[in-house]
């Protein structure tokens, strides 16, 4: 039996953090037992699902790196299947016309809100309706009334549910369309899934979607709901916490890598490791060590964990990534020093890729305007002269690297009596605009001899206007 798991989003916004999270496990759980792992479209609302959803979920599956062994499946693509299957329920006797009308329903729920009782279908179509040409019938699935389901959860233990308590769901609406119970069984069915995760707000579903199962003869999947995702303030995780769609990660500057490994640790763990690469997730990810409680989402910890993903990550891989936030900046890559270097440079002082690209722009463009406090502190009257002298031993330099460079600023230091700062400082801030930037020698030899040059010059000429 080859283990099969799914991820079955709805279209209906873009794929965010529980979808991801959902994915991320049904993914590592196909592929640490040498399975499959499908991704199947749910767009069967047609009022609500998008084709820009549909984008939005694949870029983000793309993004993280989630890749599915078949599909993308669209559901609205079965609805001929869906209509077998509801007939077969039909001709053998596991599902019913119901002409009960909306008004009698309404009527029906309000008797059993006032009398305290679960709102529930009562079954008057069971057995005996009447055909009513005046109304198009729906069609309900007869649960059975007596016994109990087992759901048998990989995470939280067997659950069990009294048939009692279910009733007669809808399975195809008056206009004949499947609703979402139907088909999501015929498609685990045909698809021969053997896994259901998902997210356990779907719980209710499960024990009616094992008697649609049963009546069909299909073997049982085994069922694994994932406990929620809560925001700071316990409330479940939504847009008001800030960013929860997997692509407005990538916009923050976030790594796939960074991202993936803080979703897998949202209630699972493996003694008290933190960082994983994706072999290791793999080999130890089990659904038995899933939490049975909500987790809680905590933006500063996936902070902390892309930094250590930016600074340990292979550089050519992080650079690759980068590439798309200089090009956000509008800023042509080949303007400047290879994006490698920058991410050498920089990666300790980033925590996330917008912060790298954004104090990188100076290696690539010219600035108009330096930063007031670092001119302040380091355009003082005299460093205009610092510079210039920085400027003749910098022009004769004929093989331009960090290591020349840091000479001559530690000799001019020393041959003005300066301590190094007030050497390093005016320069930083002529050729960066700003106080801050990785150290001087490897500032100037990613900047180049040229912009280096004309930097300076232009600082000079700035600080006399000051002065
Ligand atoms: N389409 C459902 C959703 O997006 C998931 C169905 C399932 O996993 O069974 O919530």
């Amino acid at each position: 039996m080859t283990i099969t798991t799914r991820f079955a989003p709805s279209p209906t916004g873009y794929l965010h953090v529980g979808g991801a999270r959902t994915a991320l496990f049904s993914w590592l759980y196909a592929r640490k037992h040498g399975g499959k792992f499908i991704l199947r479209i749910e767009d069967t609302d047609l009022e609500r699902s998008t084709q820009e959803s549909v984008n939005a979920i694949l870029e983000g599956m793309t993004w993280l790196g989630l890749d599915y062994d078949s599909g993308p499946f669209y559901q609205t693509h079965h609805f001929d299947r869906y209509k077998e299957i509801i007939q077969q329920l039909l001709a053998q006797g596991d599902a019913y016309y119901c002409y009960c009308s909306k008004d009698e329903l309404e009527q029906l729920r309000t008797e059993q809100m006032a009398n305290k009782e679960k709102p529930r279908y009562n079954g008057k179509c069971r057995d005996s309706a009447e055909p009513q040409q005046e109304r198009e019938p729906v069609i309900r699935f007869k649960n059975p009334d007596i016994g109990v389901v087992t759901i048998p959860d990989l995470v939280k233990g067997d659950i069990v549910v009294a048939n009692k308590e279910l009733d007669d769901l809808i399975i195809a609406r008056a206009d004949g369309t499947p609703t979402y119970n139907l088909t999501v069984v015929v498609d685990d069915m045909d698809m021969k899934v053997t896994h259901v995760i998902r997210g356990d707000d779907h719980i209710n579903n499960t024990p009616r979607q094992m008697n649609i199962l049963k009546a069909l003869g299909a073997e049982l999947p085994k069922y694994a709901h994932l406990p929620m995702i809560l925001g700071p303030d316990g409330a479940r995780l939504s847009k008001r916490h800030g960013a929860v769609s997997v692509m407005q990660f990538r916009d923050e500057g976030y790594l796939p890598e960074a991202l993936l490994n803080y979703l897998v640790r949202l209630g699972w763990s493996h003694g008290d490791q933190e960082i994983f690469t994706i072999d290791e997730m793999v080999e130890y990810f089990e659904l038995y060590d899933v939490n049975v409680s909500a987790s809680t989402f905590n933006m500063e910890k996936l902070l902390w964990l892309n930094h250590q993903y930016i600074m340990n990550s292979d550089p050519a891989h992080v650079a690759r990534h980068l590439s798309w936030h200089i090009g956000q900046l509008g800023i042509d890559p080949a303007e400047g020093p290879e994006l490698i270097d920058v991410v050498k440079a920089q990666r300790e002082r980033s925590k996330t890729l917008v912060e790298m690209a954004a104090a990188s722009v100076y290696f690539y463009k010219e600035f108009d305007t330096y930063d007031e406090k670092a001119v302040k502190k380091n355009f003082t009257p005299g460093s205009d002269h610092v510079l210039a002298r920085l400027h003749d031993e910098l022009v004769t330099v004929t093989d331009w690297n960090g290591e020349i460079v840091h000479q001559i600023v530690v000799n001019l230091a020393e041959t003005m009596g300066l301590n190094l700062g007030k050497v390093a400082q005016p320069l930083r801030v002529a050729v960066c605009g700003s106080g801050v930037s990785p150290a001087i020698d490897v500032t100037l030899s990613l900047l180049g001899q040229e912009k280096t040059l004309a930097r300076i010059e232009k600082a000079i000429n700035y600080i006399r206007t000051l002065n």
